[in-house]
């Protein structure tokens, strides 16, 4: 039987984003040092694992393919944050799927108008592939518009880390983006989707019991 997963986006989901002095734009982390794990995401992700889901990664990471960083620190960044993760909550992605890609690259080699690129599906259909998920019953977790298209793309449900305001209400409602919550943390994420596993069984000892004390 195909698994379920949570597909999570990694920069202002998993860890937190940084400031940008000199372009005043807050913007995805490029180097080990910038390493900040947003409070509660290990544990969370931990608890999904052990709640029957397979973690996987998604996440575009055009930083190497516009000469914001270079290969290795890009590399040596991801791997501090795998082992945060681990040295934390004991959690490890059964996945780790990156879009490199930008369609204005000025690293040719990852120039291009790829399928992998979010709001595009690619990234999760192909992790879908090579584990053999249950699309269906999987969820997309993530900080941007671009995330949930994704999500809502491939065919999975999708909960977005944010503040509920007017402006993203109007922009998923503009775009017909539905989503099973908007949320702080993924700690909260990991609340919805397992009230979603769970509901059944949990609606039926509630029946169970009422019945009992009346
Ligand atoms: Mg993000
Ligand atoms: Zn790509």
């Amino acid at each position: 039987m195909a698994d379920k997963a949570v597909f999570v986006d990694r920069d202002g989901t998993i860890v937190g984003l940084v400031y940008d002095k000199e372009t005043g734009y807050v913007d995805s982390i490029t180097r080990p040092e910038q390493v900040k794990l947003l409070p509660g995401a290990s544990e969370a992700l931990k608890r999904l694992k052990d709640s029957g889901y397979k973690l996987i990664l998604v996440s575009n990471k055009p930083e190497i393919a516009k000469g914001r960083v270079d290969e290795e620190t890009f590399w040596e960044t991801q791997r501090v944050i795998e082992d945060r993760l681990r040295n934390s909550s004991g959690v490890e992605f059964d996945g780790i799927y990156f879009c490199l890609h930008h369609p204005q690259a000025i690293v040719e080699k990852y120039r291009a108008d790829c399928e992998c690129r979010k709001p595009k599906p690619g990234l999760i259909l192909k992790a879908a592939k090579e584990h053999d998920l249950d699309i269906k019953n999987s969820y997309l977790v993530g900080d941007d518009i671009l995330d949930i298209k994704a999500g809502r793309a491939a065919g999975c449900k999708a909960i977005m880390l944010g503040h509920a305001n007017s402006t993203i209400l109007q922009i998923l409602d503009d775009e017909g983006l539905k989503v099973e919550g908007i949320v702080g943390s993924l700690n909260d994420a990991l609340r919805i989707i397992l009230s979603d596993s769970h509901g059944s069984e949990e609606r039926y000892k509630r029946k169970g019991l009422s019945n009992g004390t009346k």
